[in-house]
């Protein structure tokens, strides 16, 4: 359950900090102070889980994220942890997953790879976020202007990332045998295709590299999304 700070009350209390110095000392800001709890992340249907990452993204975009106090958060998680999804995000520092999706602690698992790919690792994460944590969605989250994207669409050759690049080549060698214009990364149309082909392949490979994933899903237990974020807009697009 989480408490928001409505833009009305948030006028309210600026108004009242601007009035009334005296009333607004007594009438602390709405913050959340609790954590997910396991019979709360139960009783939530996958679909709703989802539909909580849209409306989340909504108030990111509108700067109106959920107040939290993390103080007391750390002390009511540290007991235990209940999320509701596992993300597999980009490495990029201007993708703040939490915040993106207006998510405090306790809330959800990020798994962190430059090119947001699954591999062994990841995929074993994956497996105990859900099927030992009991996660009931699993989101792979690409963002546009990639530079890892952009790095394997360039060949990019350095150190470990050589490897590293390779797992983003099968999206590239897809989209570029369907695409007529530039395939380079200095074009924006193809380096969005690739982000979005990258998300579905990594979903496919996911689906198909974990059995305990691939049952869940079939039972209806889990539910397995892509997006793409972007960068000007702060928005989530879903794929389909
Ligand atoms: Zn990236």
């Amino acid at each position: 359950m989480t408490i928001r700070l409505t833009t009305a009350a948030a006028i309210v209390v600026l108004l009242s900090q601007g009035c009334e110095k005296e009333a607004a000392r007594t009438t602390p800001t709405p913050r959340v102070e609790t954590v997910l709890t396991q019979e709360e992340r139960d009783n939530l249907k996958p679909d709703e889980i989802v539909e909580s990452f849209r409306a989340g993204n909504r108030r990111f975009m509108a700067g109106d994220l959920t107040v939290r106090d993390h103080s007391a958060q750390v002390r009511a998680a540290a007991s235990g942890q209940f999320p509701k999804a596992v993300v597999l995000s980009c490495l990029d520092s201007r993708v703040p997953v939490e915040d993106v999706f207006d998510r405090g602690i306790g809330d959800i698992f990020v798994a962190r790879v430059a090119g947001n790919f699954e591999n062994i690792d990841i995929l074993g994460s994956m497996e105990f976020g859900t099927k030992v944590v009991g996660a009931k969605v699993i989101l792979v989250l690409g963002h546009e202007d990639c530079g890892a994207v952009m790095g394997a669409i360039d060949g990019v050759e350095l150190g470990n990332i050589t490897p590293m690049l390779a797992n983003i080549q099968p999206a590239v060698q897809t989209v570029s045998n369907q695409y007529e214009g530039d395939k380079s990364s200095t074009n924006h149309e193809f380096v969005h295709l690739v982000t979005e082909e990258n998300v579905r392949q990594t979903i496919r490979d996911i689906r198909q590299r974990s059995e305990i994933v691939r049952d869940m899903e079939a039972a209806g237990d889990l539910m397995i999304v892509g997006g793409v974020y972007d960068m000007k807009t702060g928005e989530v697009e879903f794929l389909d």
